[in-house]
């Protein structure tokens, strides 16, 4: 090989990572103070390689509702006496190790009886197959996320659907109730459930928001699931919000303050709007900087 040679593939290599790292990262914006780009969204919400797949302590949230997922990748627990349900069973990967995060809570796996889901993508749902193969759970979709399930295939196996959902639609077990809404944009059939819990004696309203992450280019029908969702998560009555990925309500926070006899640290009513309030803000910057990109392109075309 010509030292000349040698180069080129050594420029070439290194142009490649220069390029990747300058990859746009556009719109920034600056929301309650704190500023974000799409990429820095995305590193909050997954973290390092090692943080999707390392359980983080397995704990209360709040009355029967508890955490049994990874350090970035939420997966929740709500513990009936007629048995438990599930939400997000993350990478198949980490099946095992929420297995091991429900046992260290002193439940047992084999009682999940339903398992539900944030929305059709590998890091909430690629686990659904082999977490009903050891629990024998019922893996209820909601209708609008299907086809995205039934792509989702880890070593071949077919996605389980016992059961199709619709907007609206209770699933209940053991005296509690989750209720599915559709709040579509990051996928078509992303979901956002709700539930409420007794705590001290009180109601409290739990939300567990769906992503509302924008995808970076915007077809006209996901702007409309977007605005449709945005304008309806803001009515949801909320005192806990939780999300699909933990740094979406400051979980780490939140956990490092609980004590006993203190005020439960997830009781946020506050906090429930912050991450709709931010991606809402992204999704308006997407906008105007994608309309603008194609009045430009128009502005160029020859002719007229
Ligand atoms: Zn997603």
């Amino acid at each position: 090989m010509t030292s000349s040679f040698r180069w080129k593939i050594f420029s070439c290599l290194i142009g490649g990572l220069v390029q990747a790292q300058n990859a746009p990262d556009h719109p920034s914006i600056t929301f309650e103070g704190q500023t974000f780009t799409p990429r820095s969204i995305l590193a909050r919400n997954m973290g390092a390689p090692e943080d999707q797949t390392t359980a983080f302590p397995p704990h209360k949230i709040i009355a029967n509702l508890y955490y049994v997922g990874t350090r970035t990748l939420s997966s929740f627990l709500i513990v009936t006496p007629q048995g438990n349900i599930l939400i997000d069973s993350t990478y198949e990967r980490n099946v095992r190790t929420i297995e091991k995060s429900v046992g260290q809570l002193g439940f047992k796996f084999s009682d999940v009886k339903i398992l539900l889901g944030n929305h059709a993508h590998g890091d909430h749902q690629e686990g659904d197959a082999l977490l009903k193969e050891l629990t024998g759970a019922q893996v209820m979709v909601v209708a609008e996320d299907v086809p995205a399930l039934k792509a989702i295939k880890p070593g071949g196996k077919e996605h389980p659907v016992d059961k199709i959902l619709h907007d609206g639609d209770p699933v209940s077990l053991g005296g509690t109730t989750l209720i599915a809404h559709l709040t579509p944009g990051h996928t078509r059939g992303a979901t956002t459930w709700t539930m409420k819990a007794m705590e001290g004696g009180k109601s409290f309203d739990v939300v567990l928001f769906s992503s509302l992450r924008s995808p970076t280019t915007l077809t006209p029908p996901v702007i409309e699931e977007l605005n449709h969702s945005f304008q309806f998560v803001r009515t949801l009555p909320c005192d806990v919000g939780l999300g699909d990925h933990p740094g979406e309500y400051d979980m780490q926070k939140k956990y490092a303050k609980i004590r006993t006899g203190a005020p439960n640290p997830f009781i946020d009513p506050a906090g429930c709007k912050f991450e709709a309030g931010m991606e809402e803000a992204m999704f308006r910057a997407i906008l105007v900087e994608q309309s603008k990109d194609e009045q430009r392109k128009a502005e160029q075309k020859p002719g007229k």
